[in-house]
């Protein structure tokens, strides 16, 4: 194959973690094209749901010189509510106390789709191939073929490194044959905006019940996104209930701290699982983002993880000759190796140990709750990881 021809990076998938690695990589890497290949027909993917942005992924967003065109419509998270329903234990962050001016913003992921497809568009050195399906990869020594879908017919092209961006759903991952450890929690998450009595005033809340947990981010001063865990058949109930019977079973679960729940808006629901790849690369190949990782939303950390998978991927590609070499691709996984850990564990510990009316479980997890609340270094670890900020990242070599 003529070198010329090879494509250095092509990502499957221009959802938020494929198009923010494809920015990072292009601004790292002026002399390499990077193709993006999506599905969606023209401009962004359309996506339903708000999520919350780590400090850590927003400071990044301001140095990329994205967060301008997000600012107007983010929403910031000043203060952060952790409690056990029906005991004691709580704990509460302050952004004052940690320094910053928020620990996190709310938006929604379709503004943060668009502000990343536009930063991709003007790039000179990033191809967005839309309509365009991944289907196959037939692996070579110097490169691989990427054999792709769009406009009814077959196409490809070849290079050195595919990166798998494409979701839970992951084709890139089956075609590697690379399985998937699941970790089923038995709930269903129920998504929608409620309207409150009273102003949010900069609070977020994560409330554990259990049936499993509730959270609630400021979207504007009296507006809400609800992300409610239940399980799968009480899930169904309450989806299809009427509003007034939805507000009533809400705020018998979540109380009354943020007020009343006056109104209700449309209701999405999600399985929640976890859903981890059993390798991350492969020949010429990488996983990241929900192809390598679902998790919970209960600690909102999976965007966050998948944002940290795209500098880490950047970094390690900065100063490479064959960005597809096994020497490049064990970097970038030794790189990212704790910080899953670490994650995955933190997400689990909540789901399964918050989830659990057994006594000294409970016991313990108020104590943890309470401990937080007071006792300073323990906080400060559990604000830094909520803010996603991960020492190991930094000194990213070859
Ligand atoms: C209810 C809920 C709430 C959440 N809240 C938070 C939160 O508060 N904070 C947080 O950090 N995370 C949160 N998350 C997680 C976050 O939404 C995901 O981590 C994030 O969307 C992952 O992005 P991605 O780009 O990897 O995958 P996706 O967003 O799924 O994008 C995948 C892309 O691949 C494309 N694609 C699919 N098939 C192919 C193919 N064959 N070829 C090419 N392209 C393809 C799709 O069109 C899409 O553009 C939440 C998740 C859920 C379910």
């Amino acid at each position: 194959m003529d070198a010329a021809k090879v494509t250095p990076v092509v990502i499957a998938g221009g959802g938020l973690v494929g198009a923010l690695s494809a920015l990072l990589i292009a601004r790292h890497r002026p002399d390499w094209q990077i193709k993006i290949l999506e599905p969606q027909p023209s401009g962004p993917v359309q996506d339903g749901r708000t999520i919350a942005l780590a400090a850590g992924t927003v400071g990044l967003l301001e140095r990329e010189g994205i967060w301008s065109q997000l600012s107007k419509t983010a929403y910031p998270i000043e203060h952060i509510h952790v409690s056990d329903r029906g005991y004691a234990g709580v704990t509460r962050l302050h952004a004052e106390e940690h320094q910053v001016p928020a620990l996190g913003q709310v938006i929604a992921a379709a503004d943060l789709n668009l502000a990343l497809y536009d930063a991709c568009q003007a790039q000179n050195n990033i191809d967005w191939v839309a309509g365009a399906r991944f289907s196959e990869i037939k692996a070579g020594r110097q490169s691989s073929e990427i054999i792709y879908q769009q406009n009814a017919g077959e196409h490809s092209l070849f290079a050195r490194l595919l990166v798998g961006a494409d979701g839970q759903r992951s084709r890139v991952r089956e075609a590697l044959n690379i399985e998937t450890d699941q970790s089923d929690y038995q709930q269903e998450g129920i998504i929608t905006t409620l309207t409150l009595s009273q102003p949010m005033a900069g609070w977020a809340y994560e409330r554990f019940t259990e049936h499993g947990p509730v959270a609630l981010l400021p979207l504007s001063e009296y507006q809400a996104s609800l992300v409610w865990s239940l399980p799968p058949a009480a899930a169904e109930e309450v989806r299809h209930s009427s509003d007034a019977e939805f507000l009533r079973r809400c705020q018998r679960a979540f109380g009354y701290r943020a007020g009343r729940f006056t109104a209700v808006g449309e209701r999405l629901q999600f399985p929640l699982r976890m859903q981890l790849a059993k390798n991350n690369v492969a020949h010429r190949a990488l996983l990241i983002g929900n192809a390598s990782h679902a998790l919970h939303p209960i600690a909102g950390q999976g965007f966050n993880l998948g944002v940290r998978d795209a500098i880490v991927l950047s970094e390690v590609l900065r100063h490479c000759d064959d960005p597809g070499s096994y020497r490049v691709l064990n970097n970038y996984w030794q790189h990212r190796e704790a910080d899953y850990k670490r994650v995955i564990g933190l997400t689990d510990l909540l789901v399964r140990g918050f989830s659990n009316t057994f006594i000294p479980l409970t016991l313990c997890r108020n104590l943890a709750l309470l401990g937080l609340d007071i006792l300073p270094p323990l906080q400060q670890q559990f604000a830094r990881q909520t803010m996603g900020y991960v020492d190991q990242l930094k000194p990213v070599t070859e």
